[in-house]
């Protein structure tokens, strides 16, 4: 259950106990117990990482990518012998906040060049995470204030192509805040980033259940269907499967909402008015926005009757027996209308031919998931963990000298000043996220790059250890395959 291969010692002890020194917390720990974060423990008077170290494969097949090992029942028990093992930082520990090297900083040959992996568990008390959440029903405005257990944890971010945003975490939710809702937010962050579920609440909104990888559940109704488009799109991809079989089509959405006689598509199929006359304000021909407000009902708006969103047909135009598809962005939503004498739409069961577009509408859209990116950034101790002259990191960083992942993931880093990374937390092995009661999340962080180049950045040589040492001081584990996407349906 040792770690001990990493530069974190004891400090002061105290009687029996030992001092942790891994993160700001500074907890004596009793022999036989563990410090506050349950990461570190007191072994028989040696302080020691809890949990094992995690490494991954490299591929050939797969073009040098980083993987789960495949099959974990095959595993010899030669872990860190072979050239294909990546070292990731799942269990390292941590050098926080002072100036000591990265727990492990291991060298290998990859395709005959000399590497070195520097790993450490890096201590985030500024990080947050965006969640994309693919539903058309009203979460709630924009800045509105997300909650977990109540507290304020972070806001509902701009929607973009039928997802809904929140922004979670940050520097304010977790240390500017009451003592309580920065370890809310730790705490919700950190169920998030491994993979459970978290229930939200948005202020004047909906409550959401969060889940990485899984379909949202939105007041209790999970939701199945990302929309095929917005309301102008779907009549642009289904408007020739109409021709023929319908007079007029709204697809109805909180968004765009599509009418196919007035728009470009209908246009070029010579689809004759229909004198409908919808609410809202006219974008361009066929193409409305604010037809209602947004909701959970039909298209993302909150009308359970569609014909709420028309006005009275044009007597010019109109002709008793005409007929109308109206649908949803999703087809989760759909209804037949015929004019009657007097130009009113009269429902009427939905012909098998429309039926059918519906389901080709429904087939389109891509399974409802959450998407949960953890963004953190390398501050200045852990780049000092690093070099010891941490801009070089940074600069080494832009110049794709140096490779980030998480876990073995592979990260996202923004352009601009700092090592400011975002990763897609379903990419990493399981439980690869920790916190400490500063409070701040624990997540793992490697760079990876050449030998030379490390020497060259000012990298503490002095610790780079070859992959085949961790076999005799440092329990390791292989990680398990990340779980299969869900969220699909027929
Ligand atoms: S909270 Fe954890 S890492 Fe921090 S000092 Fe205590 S045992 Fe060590």
């Amino acid at each position: 259950m040792t770690n001990d291969g990493s530069p974190i010692s004891a400090g002061a002890t105290d009687g029996d106990k030992i001092r942790c020194d891994a993160c700001p917390v500074m907890c004596y720990i009793k022999p036989g117990a563990s410090g506050a974060c349950d990461r570190y423990a007191n072994d028989a008077g040696q302080l020691v990482r809890v949990d094992p170290h995690v490494v991954l494969q490299r591929t050939v097949s797969q073009g040098g990518q980083i993987v789960p090992f495949q099959k974990s029942g095959e595993w010899d028990g030669k872990l860190v012998q072979g050239r294909d093992v990546f070292v990731t930082a799942i269990g390292a520990g941590t050098t926080y906040p002072d100036y000591k090297p990265a727990p492990f900083i291991v060298s290998s040959e990859v395709d005959g060049v000399d590497m070195v992996t520097v790993v450490t568990e890096g201590i985030f008390s500024y990080c947050g995470v965006k969640v994309k959440i693919d539903t058309d029903r009203f979460l709630g405005p924009e800045t509105s204030t997300v909650r977990a257990e109540g507290e304020a944890i972070g806001h509902v971010t701009t929607s973009e192509y039928g997802s809904q945003m929140l922004s979670l975490g940050g520097v304010h939710h977790l240390t500017g805040g009451s003592k309580k809702e920065g370890r809310v937010t730790c705490d919700a962050l950190m169920d998030l980033c491994n993979g459970k579920a978290v229930e939200l609440t948005v202020d004047n909104g909906a409550t959401v259940v969060v889940q990485a990888g899984k379909p949202p559940i939105v007041n209790g109704v999970p939701e199945v269907r990302m929309r095929v488009g917005c309301g102008s799109a779907a009549i642009g991809m289904f408007a020739k499967q109409w021709q023929g079989k319908v007079d007029e089509v709204v697809v109805v959405d909180d968004h765009i909402t599509g009418v196919l006689s007035e728009h470009q598509a209908g246009k070029l199929l010579d689809i004759p008015d229909t004198g409908i006359k919808m609410k809202g304000r006219r974008s361009t021909p066929g193409r409305y926005f604010q037809v209602a407000e947004p909701g959970t009902g039909w298209g993302g708006t909150q009308i359970s009757d569609p014909l709420t969103v028309l006005g009275p047909f044009n007597p010019k135009v109109a002709k008793p027996g005409m007929r109308m598809l109206m649908v949803s962005t999703t087809g989760e939503h759909s209804a037949y209308f015929e004019l009657d004498e007097a130009l009113q739409p009269i429902e009427k069961p939905l012909p098998p031919e429309l039926q059918q577009s519906v389901e080709r509408i429904q087939e389109n859209c891509e399974p409802a998931l959450c998407t949960v990116l953890f963004m953190g950034g390398a501050g200045g101790s852990l780049r000092a963990g690093v070099t010891d002259n941490p801009v070089r990191l940074t600069r080494s960083v832009k110049e794709s000298l140096t490779s980030v992942t998480s876990g073995g993931a592979p990260v996202y880093v923004w352009p601009g000043g700092g090592i400011t990374f975002m990763v897609d937390v379903t990419q990493m092995p399981a439980g690869a996220f920790g916190y400490v009661p500063t409070p701040a999340l624990v997540a793992p962080i490697e760079f990876t790059l050449r030998l030379s180049d490390y020497a060259a950045l000012g990298g503490h040589m002095d610790y780079v250890r070859p992959l085949a040492s961790l076999n005799a001081d440092t329990e390791m584990r292989q990680a398990a395959p990340p779980p299969p996407k869900s969220g699909t349906h027929s």
